[in-house]
């Protein structure tokens, strides 16, 4: 749960980060922003804002906004009923974001926010810079952490509802309450 304050400044913040990175939004895509606390309450260390720039049954383009440090938690898109899960392909638009997936561990010391050791369990890194990017294949877990500066990042990638993708902590709730 966050307050309508903070889903305010955070919205307003991911905006301004946004024209630095040179991505044009219409006034109705940043007042669709999605901020994403994941239920765990501190939007700031987890969480990521995400404007959805086209979206379809069957595809979706995003970007994804991650201020200094923060990480967007460890999930996995599973396989639908005729589909081997979500395909998606994130690619460095401004500042840095560290990409966990599947492979040999290479992630430094205290990456990995305090306490949540046990629910970030794939840590092999790449860093993405812009124009770098990388194929999540389906099914394979995944996590981001910005760099110092931040991160703008695309997401491209086919469409099954975000409400089945499957994070490694039970406590997520992937829908943002807000207070009040
Ligand atoms: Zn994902």
């Amino acid at each position: 749960m966050i307050t309508r304050h903070e889903f305010a400044q955070a919205q307003k913040r991911a905006a301004a980060m946004l024209r630095k990175a040179g991505i044009v939004a219409a006034d109705r895509e940043i007042a669709d922003m999605d901020v994403a606390d994941f239920g765990l309450g501190r939007l700031h260390i987890e969480g990521a804002q995400i404007v959805t720039l086209a979206q379809t049954e069957r595809i979706a383009a995003r970007v994804i906004v991650l201020f200094p440090g923060q990480t967007l938690p460890e999930h996995r898109h599973p396989p639908g009923k005729s589909d081997p899960g979500k395909e998606e392909v994130v690619r460095g638009i401004w500042g840095t974001v560290r990409v966990y997936a599947d492979g040999q561990p290479s992630i430094a010391p205290g990456v990995i926010p305090p306490g949540k050791d046990a629910l970030y369990t794939v840590r092999h890194e790449t860093i993405l810079k812009p124009g770098e990017q990388m194929l999540l294949p389906p099914g394979d877990r995944h996590w981001f952490q910005a760099g110092k500066d931040g991160a703008v990042l695309y997401s491209f990638s086919t469409l099954l509802s975000d409400a089945i993708d499957e994070f490694t902590n039970p406590q997520v709730v992937r829908k943002t309450r807000i207070e009040g």
